[in-house]
């Protein structure tokens, strides 16, 4: 059976939320399923309690920071009941470049409060704010208190390599493998740093938002690149899952 690992999805996005859960939970998909505020994350938890192979993350997404920040507090009170933090970080794209301070303000407060802890995950959205993001993790959230995995890392390959250097995996799609950065970002970071992911239901394919059991192409585009079978590619990113959450 299939043991796939799709670091980053919203599978409370889909319309068939419920299905999907069961349907991953059955295919042996190892799912970490990111929440957008805190508001939400306790239903989520609950959803999925009874599947082992999904794991529910607590987020405040960075482009919800302005109008959720007053959730704050709610995450302060559940981020004892989860090792797993995510969807956070910073965007600097131009719809969102506005809400930056609101952002980086909300970011540090997590990472802050992330490093209270010893065991946290948190996958993290860096676009257009790579450099920033790197920082950010750099001055508030030391490495040794847990793990973080850039998600659809889009940057320069420069900050990548800071970001390798502070201990960073980097969750990769099959939109960015298509690209000439995401093929140059895979071949110049180590190998034990790679997870795949799909962000369903944001990510499409063929106009279909992209379900977990469908990351085998992310996989198949990674083994091309490292030029070693699907089988060996599978078991690299199983092995650095399971060091991820050891
Ligand atoms: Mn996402």
């Amino acid at each position: 059976m299939s043991e796939f690992v799709d670091c980053h999805c919203h599978l409370d996005l889909f319309e068939d939320h419920i299905e999907l859960l069961r349907e991953c939970d059955q295919k042996k998909i190892n799912v970490l399923t990111v929440t957008n505020a805190p508001c939400v994350w306790k239903r989520n938890y609950e959803l999925a309690m009874p599947y082992k192979y999904i794991r529910v993350a607590l987020g405040l997404h960075p482009q919800l920071a302005e109008e959720r920040k007053n959730e704050l507090g709610l995450f302060e009170k559940y981020i004892k009941e989860t090792r797993f933090i995510g969807e956070i970080g910073l965007d600097g794209s131009k719809e969102y470049i506005k809400s930056l301070n609101v952002q980086e303000e909300v970011f540090k407060r997590i990472l802050k409060l992330c490093s209270n802890y010893n065991d946290k995950i948190l996958s993290v959205h860096s676009r257009n704010a790579a450099r920033n993001v790197v920082m950010n993790l750099k001055a508030y959230y030391p490495i040794e208190k847990g793990k973080v995995i850039l998600h659809w890392y889009s940057g320069s390959l420069k900050d990548a390599i800071s970001a390798v250097r502070y201990g960073c995996y980097f969750s990769v799609n099959e939109r960015m493998l298509q690209t000439q950065s995401g093929i140059s970002l895979i071949k110049n970071i180590p190998r034990n740093r790679i997870l795949t992911e799909t962000d369903g239901p944001f990510l499409k394919r063929d106009e279909k938002p992209l379900r977990s059991m469908q990351v085998n192409r992310a996989l198949n585009i990674l083994s091309k690149i490292w030029g070693i079978d699907m089988l060996q590619t599978k078991e690299v990113i199983f092995v650095n899952f399971n060091e991820l959450i050891k």
